[in-house]
């Protein structure tokens, strides 16, 4: 028992020096403003690099790599691909480019939903539906996939604390509808917003879901000094499979 706790200590303590180290490489960030409109109607303001909702940043375009990387994850099979939040389209342009035999997209905001009907017009003959609302609500009549694809963002504080702040990973909160919407041998792929590594609680969890994860650290990433959901160089993507 003692060696299973001082492992345990020695764990956490490795985690601070690490953190230590890696934190030299934050950029500054800035302050989050609050939520504070009702997200299905608030006005989404898009431009070059970056899309605002509500003012909040909610997609920039430094996200590339590791949208890629998860378009890559969730196209593996080449099947009926499931992706939640529509955003930018950055990750649908990649899941488009990579080939997929039906691609469908749950997006709960208006002016997303519009952005997302010009970038469909660019793939005509297309299998390519949008599912408007929230997955919470609407993704029960939709059946199994061969992946998901998970990549959202808080829709109110009360979300912003629960699903980000006091949770294991952002992923979590959706583990058991993922694992209820995919085939056996379905992937799922979703970023997880620790920095080079995942927790043993995030793997715990994982595991009450999952048959097997996998993580790979992508990087470098290049956050703008006024980010203000995320500060360092790397971040983890998880492909676990049901
Ligand atoms: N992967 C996208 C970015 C997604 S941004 C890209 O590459 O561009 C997150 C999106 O999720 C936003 O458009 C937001 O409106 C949507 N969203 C947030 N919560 C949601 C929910 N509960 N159900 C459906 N869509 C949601």
């Amino acid at each position: 028992k003692n060696w299973v706790l001082t492992r345990a200590m020695e764990e956490l303590a490795d985690d601070f020096i690490h953190l230590n180290q890696v934190s030299k490489r934050f950029v500054e960030g800035s302050k989050r403003a609050q939520i504070q409109e009702e997200w299905a109607r608030s006005q989404a303001k898009y431009d070059d690099s970056q899309l605002l909702i509500d003012g909040q940043q909610v997609m920039q375009e430094w996200e590339r790599p590791y949208m890629e990387a998860m378009a890559r994850v969730v196209t593996e099979t080449h099947g009926d691909v499931l992706e939640i939040g529509f955003g930018m389209g950055i990750s649908a342009s990649y899941i488009q480019a990579l080939g997929v035999r039906s691609h469908t997209i749950i997006e709960c905001n208006e002016d997303v939903r519009k952005q997302f009907e010009k970038w469909k017009a660019k793939y005509p003959g297309r299998k390519i539906d949008l599912v408007f609302g929230k997955w919470q609500d609407v993704m029960d009549g939709l059946g199994t996939f061969d992946g998901i694809f998970f990549d959202t963002y808080p829709l109110s504080e009360e979300e912003f604390a629960k699903y980000v702040i006091e949770d294991v990973t952002f992923g979590a909160h959706f583990f058991e509808s993922a694992a209820k919407h995919l085939k056996k041998g379905g992937v799922f792929t979703y970023y997880s917003n620790e920095i080079d590594s995942v927790s043993r609680r995030h793997q715990r969890r994982l595991f009450e879901y999952f048959e097997t994860a996998t993580f790979s650290v992508v990087r470098p990433l290049f956050p703008p000094k006024d980010c203000n959901y995320w500060w360092a160089d790397s971040m983890v993507v998880v492909r676990a499979v049901k």
